[in-house]
Formats: C-alpha cells, sequence, structure tokens
C-alpha cells in the first residue's frame, strides 16, 4: 500500500490580497479545507481516488464561493449553464457534461455518465434528459442565485464583454487524487464565464483540455480562460510531456504553464498528481484558490502565489 495524497483549487486568477478582506480570506480558506478533508476521508479510509475528488468537488459545488454548482456565474441570458468532467486513471474511462441546467452537481452527472452510459460527453437538454432519468438531484434558478454573480453579469452585459468569474477571476473548482492502491483521478466542475452566449463551452469538461487522468503519467484539473487551455491541449500535454519525453511531473506541469501557456497567451493554473502521490500546483496568474494533503501530513492551504 502506498500513501495517497490529494490536491484542489477554487480557480485561479488576478486574485489580489490588496482586494482582499481578511473575511473573505478566512471564508475561502475555511470552504478549501472543508473540501480537502472530506476528500481526504474517503482516501483515509483506503476508498478511491474516484471517489476522492468527486467528494471534494461536490462540496465546493454546494458553495457559494465558487464558480461551479451553487455559486456558477450567469450566462448572457440570464440562467447558469454549467461544465463538469471526471477522469480515472486506472481504467482511463470518463465522463463528462456540458451547458447543463438545474441539476445541483454537475459533477455526480459527469461520474454518472462514466459509469452508466455508453458516452463520454453529454450536453445540454440531453445532459438534464439523463440526469433525470438517474435520479439526480434537481434544484431550481433560486438555488443558482446569488445578487453578487446577477451584478457581474450586468455589469458584464454594459461592457459588452465575456468574462472571467470576476475582474480575471476564475473560481472554477477541481480536484486530483492518488488513491492507496497507487489508482488517480481527475475531476473539474465550472458555471464558466460571465454573459457566455451562443453554447459556449469551456476547457473544463473537454478531455485533454481542462480535466485528464492516466496512470501511467498523471491526474490534471486547470483552471483559466478555457479558450486557451482547449487551443493548448493542456491537461493531456502534461502527461504526455511525461509519457514519451520522461519529464517528472513537476518539470511537465511547470513547462506546460509558464512555458506553453505563458506564450499562448493564456493565464491560469492547474492541479497535478502522479501514480506515487507527488503533488504538482503551478499557476502563472497573481493567484491560485488551492489545498493539498498527503498521508501522515497536515493538509496545506494557499491563495497567493
Ligand atoms: N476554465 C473555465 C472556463 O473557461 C473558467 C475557470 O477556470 O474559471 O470555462
Amino acid at each position: 500500500m502506498q500513501k495517497y495524497s490529494l490536491a484542489i483549487h477554487g480557480g485561479a486568477g488576478t486574485i489580489l490580497r490588496a482586494e482582499m478582506t481578511p473575511e473573505k480570506e478566512r471564508a475561502y480558506e475555511t470552504a478549501l479545507l472543508a473540501a480537502i478533508q472530506e476528500g481526504e476521508s474517503v482516501l483515509k479510509s483506503g476508498g478511491s481516488a474516484l471517489n476522492a475528488v468527486e467528494a471534494a468537488v461536490v462540496l465546493m459545488e454546494n458553495s457559494e464561493l465558487f464558480n461551479a454548482g451553487k455559486g456558477s456565474v450567469f450566462t448572457h441570458d440570464g440562467v447558469n449553464e454549467m461544465d463538469a468532467a471526471i477522469m480515472c486513471g486506472e481504467t482511463l474511462q470518463a465522463g463528462a457534461v456540458a451547458m447543463v441546467q438545474g441539476v445541483k452537481n454537475p459533477i455526480l452527472l459527469a461520474r454518472r455518465v462514466l459509469e452508466a452510459s455508453e458516452h463520454v460527453f453529454l450536453c445540454g437538454s440531453g445532459a438534464t434528459q439523463f440526469a433525470r432519468e438517474q435520479g439526480l438531484e434537481e434544484a431550481l434558478p433560486d438555488y443558482f442565485f446569488s445578487e453578487f454573480r446577477y451584478q457581474q453579469l450586468l455589469e458584464a452585459r454594459a461592457w459588452g464583454r465575456v468574462q472571467l468569474d470576476h475582474s480575471k477571476k476564475y473560481s472554477t473548482v477541481g480536484a486530483v487524487a492518488c488513491d492507496r492502491q497507487g489508482n488517480i483521478a481527475a475531476a473539474t466542475s465550472t458555471g464558466g464565464l460571465t454573459n457566455k452566449k451562443y453554447g459556449r463551452i469551456g476547457d473544463s469538461p473537454i478531455i485533454g483540455a481542462g480535466t485528464y487522468a492516466n496512470n501511467r503519467t498523471c491526474a490534471v484539473s486547470c483552471t483559466g480562460y478555457g479558450e486557451y487551455f482547449i487551443r493548448g491541449v493542456i491537461a493531456y500535454d502534461v502527461s504526455c510531456l511525461m509519457e514519451y519525453k520522461g519529464l517528472s511531473l513537476q518539470e511537465a506541469a511547470e513547462f506546460v504553464i509558464h512555458e506553453k501557456q505563458l506564450a499562448l497567451g493564456g493565464d491560469g493554473g492547474l492541479i497535478a498528481v502522479d501514480a506515487k502521490g507527488n503533488i504538482a500546483l503551478p499557476f502563472n496568474s497573481a493567484g491560485m484558490y488551492r489545498a493539498w494533503v498527503k498521508a501522515g501530513e497536515e493538509p496545506g492551504v494557499g491563495i497567493y502565489r
């Protein structure tokens, strides 16, 4: 049996100390700690990496603080359209959903796609229909409404721009884990971009872009301006550098975020683990909400660089 490890993110971007209040800081740290502990309790009791990432993401989806599940941003039309994906590094099975409305926990829907469908990626009304058939908990628009997110939409609409969570803050959530059997998994969930139109889908639910897991290499969950992560096939690129070039997890993750992603013009970050339980948390933005834990160690939490 080997030692487990787990890392989570609650988004990256222009998260500046000067713009934070101590109360806000504490609220994020508390939420991140709760999510990492939730995931860790699964790993500690011998549970799978897949169950651990799911548990940690569900907790963040249920928090108003993050742009996922309950805290999702509004589309141009004033609705919440969510994307999520989960992948198992042992079997390479994956489940993903996009443009989902009215489902309380999109990550649970992605998991059902992985487990109970013959497909990998469902979107829109079909995904919602599948959620209903699977008996997943639904939620009314009121559940997703927050005045803060609504003001963000009005502001973005007035400026006529599609914007990240709030002035270049991306608060998508994600988790990666390595369990005691040495299996790894990744999960990502998001409301996408404020004021998005035309059925825009980001990187988070796209296997290989925002989410990827493979026991031979690594499990990755990304956060940042999705278009760059899709074009850079970022999550899979970390895996490829390890598989084909023999880079370590840290080397591969840092190269992709600090060299490749910056050259493309994108900012953001990622969290990654490998099957030995190593963790990498690189980001090229001012901050990234993040937490991590390894068996026998105290959890760590970080916001700024
Ligand atoms: N990557 C997400 C997207 O583009 C945004 C985020 O990370 O907050 O949909």
